[in-house]
């Protein structure tokens, strides 16, 4: 049965890494995959999936007005398809996520998506809310604070390294960086000056 999986974790823990190489599985065995990655994550150049280490594979660029089933759907009639690969994840519509659920339940393609679980504010993404709550498989992808802790929330620095405690939940690219933290070293981030 083909299941609808979410790997989700804090920033830098290298989720794209494992999305090439769970895609590269599939293709060494000489089975056709697909994959999608939001069109607004452009840092690797737009429909560029990339790993930190610098692995890197073609994606199509999905919008939030994209329908993931009708793409797939018409691709794997054309020539059938073993998988579906979606990169940045928790930025999938809620409708998004359900059109995965029927690739899944519908076509009977495994769909394996990859996404940050919280934002910087520690608020859920929409999509990785929906993805939470309906993917069948739920898999942590682990990162470590400074502090040797489990991280598992993210804070923003701008350019001069301070901590960003307002703004957009969504912005990619610019000099802000994310840093992965522990819960108690997040809120001592946030809090504190
Ligand atoms: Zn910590």
């Amino acid at each position: 049965m083909a299941k609808l999986y979410f790997h989700y974790s804090t920033m830098n823990a290298g989720k794209s890494t494992m999305l090439l190489q769970a895609a590269y599985n599939y293709q060494e065995r000489g089975m056709r995959t697909a994959a999608f990655i939001a069109a607004l994550d452009d840092r690797a150049g737009r429909g560029t999936i990339a790993s930190r280490i610098g692995l890197t594979m073609d994606a199509l660029p999905f919008e939030t007005s994209d329908d993931l089933y009708a793409m797939v759907d018409e691709m794997h009639a054309k020539e059938p398809l073993a998988c579906v690969f979606v990169d940045e994840a928790q930025f999938l519509t809620r409708e998004q996520v359900w059109q995965l659920a029927h690739i899944v339940d519908r076509l009977d393609l495994p769909v394996m998506t990859y996404g940050l679980r919280t934002d910087f504010h520690g608020h859920l993404f929409p999509g990785s809310q929906e993805l939470l709550t309906i993917a069948d498989e739920l898999r942590e992808v682990r990162t470590i604070c400074h502090c040797g802790r489990k991280a598992t929330m993210v804070v923003r620095l701008d350019a001069a390294g301070n901590v960003v405690r307002e703004g957009a939940q969504i912005e990619i690219g610019g000099s802000d960086k994310y840093v992965s933290l522990c819960r108690r070293h997040w809120e001592e981030a946030i809090t504190c000056e």
